[in-house]
């Protein structure tokens, strides 16, 4: 049928077409190979690579740099010249083992990548493994074709193309404080001493902090110049429609437990030293060696329940139980018991009257939510030894605004122990590194804070620091408000 040969012929020669473009430019290379659709935003990253000899890109999270230059850029250029050698440097070793497979993945099974690039083939007698890639060439070379690497591992082997991939991490650049610096000093130099004077730089990632390597290197005047930069603005306009509009964008921050977070990983906006509430150094200086504190001294206890919101990833929430005691004396707060975990409910009921019945704390500060009320009706009759005296402390707290709240809210916990009003009784030994135990964690967390993986720990102390000063240590009658609740300041009396 006349028709149908011709619809052919257009279409054979539509694909021929594709292909010899697919050998010019990487962005139709990037569509045909890999049958995806070149947002404008990827163009402009490509123009903007080839017009430089070195350059950063910043970007979102979830935009697809790692597909666009990871994976686009080495499998091109191999293309066009098979003897080049490709660096690229990950986070971590694992990390780049997986920007090597999607590679020989390309190289071994994509047909389409096959007709493109027919002569790019694996050197399987040179090395063709989880870290290295060569292929067959046409003179002699040790070094591999690709080699993906880690931050913190040694550097090796010339390289005419050095490709940066989110090297900096929450832990590298944040939770670590001493790792970031330790890159900065240790990992940049060698690196880079892998190109030659013709040798070429890309670095692509979503921004961390602004004192880590991209931070640091984003205002060098090496990369003067040289910078993209394009992120979500507060107006949510997108950058990539087709896969991130408006509304995708604004469900997506609805998701986030700390909004701080969501510009951060697609508003490009990096944390600063300011916003760091405390400082590691300041939290250390709190520790006193144990003593047994003396059963007079009031006890409070915050807690902060894993369910929180159901709607906003209760996954990545655990369960904290923070009691301090308060020195009568001197006021100081001291940290008695920090519990922390994924408790499942009768498990969180067990905790909260376990801490009840060692501490005796005057009050239980539970975030008031529908989970708190279903928790506490249990509590009452659960049936556990001590749980009705643990119910009749529990008091639902309403956090809202208040938890920034200068005076009140995290900065006022801040402002205290900064202060020197709270004390950390600790054996005194090491913790540093990656120790799970209560007070490190709940460092970790005041440090980290607001790009923090976790804060609950956090949130549960600064309830119990809410219950300590909301008590009365005066007299007092019971009240019952115009709403019918007992106001708690007034709740209490002195045993
Ligand atoms: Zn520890």
């Amino acid at each position: 049928m006349p028709q149908a040969n011709a619809g052919n012929i257009v279409q054979k020669v539509s694909e021929a077409e594709k292909i010899r473009r697919a050998r010019v430019n990487i962005n139709d290379y990037m569509e045909y190979v890999f049958d995806i659709e070149q947002a404008d935003l990827h163009r402009q990253w490509h123009d903007f690579i080839q017009s430089k000899k070195w350059s950063m890109i910043l970007a979102p999270q979830f935009h697809g740099k790692s597909t666009q230059i990871t994976l686009g850029i080495p499998t091109f250029g191999l293309g066009k010249n098979p003897n080049l050698r490709f660096g690229i440097v990950r986070q971590s070793e694992p990390m780049g083992h997986s920007a090597i497979s999607a590679i020989k993945e390309t190289i071994e099974e994509n047909g389409r990548y096959h007709t493109v690039f027919p002569h790019v083939t694996p050197n399987k007698k040179l090395s063709w493994k989880l870290d290295r890639l060569t292929v067959v060439r046409d003179r002699t070379d040790e070094s591999p074709s690709i080699h993906s690497m880690g931050i913190t591992s040694a550097p090796s082997g010339r390289k005419d193309w050095l490709m940066f991939d989110d090297p900096c991490t929450y832990v590298n650049s944040i939770s670590q404080p001493r790792q970031r610096q330790s890159i900065i000093d240790n990992s940049w130099t060698p690196f880079k001493n892998l190109l030659g004077p013709n040798g070429r730089m890309t670095y692509i990632c979503t921004p961390y902090h602004e004192a880590d390597l991209t931070g640091v290197l984003r205002k060098h005047k090496v990369f003067a110049g040289a910078v993209f930069a394009k992120g979500i603005n507060r107006n949510f306009d997108p950058i990539w429609e087709e896969v991130w509009p408006r509304q995708a964008l604004m469900d997506w921050f609805e998701t986030e437990i700390n909004p701080r977070e969501f510009w951060r990983a697609f508003g490009l906006e990096t944390v600063s030293a300011d916003e760091q509430l405390i400082t590691v150094d300041q939290l250390t200086a709190l520790k006193v060696p144990f003593f047994k504190i003396p059963e007079t001294w009031h006890k409070f206890t915050g807690v902060d329940l894993a369910i929180a919101n159901t709607r906003r990833g209760a996954d990545n929430k655990r369960t904290s139980i923070f009691t301090i005691a308060v020195d009568p004396e001197t006021k100081y707060k001291y940290t008695v018991d920090i519990r922390y975990g994924k408790f499942s409910s009768p498990e969180t009921a067990r905790q909260i009257v376990e801490v009840s019945m060692e501490h005796k704390p005057q009050l239980i500060y539970v975030e008031s939510n529908n989970y708190q009320y279903a928790l506490q009706e249990w509590i009452a009759v659960s049936g556990i030894p001590g749980s009705s005296e643990a119910s009749q402390k529990i008091q639902p707290y309403f956090t809202g605004s208040e938890k920034t709240d200068a005076s009140i809210g995290l900065p006022g916990l801040a402002g205290e122990c900064s202060r020197g009003m709270w004390r950390i009784p600790s054996d005194m030994e090491d913790h540093s590194g990656t120790c799970k135990c209560g007070t490190c964690q709940w460092i970790r967390e005041f440090t980290t804070y607001p790009v923090a993986e976790f804060s609950d720990v956090l949130m549960a102390s600064w309830m119990s620091m809410r219950a300590a000063n909301s008590y009365s240590y005066e007299p007092q009658v019971i009240f019952i408000g115009a709403g019918g609740h007992r106001k708690r300041r007034m709740m209490y009396e002195i045993p």
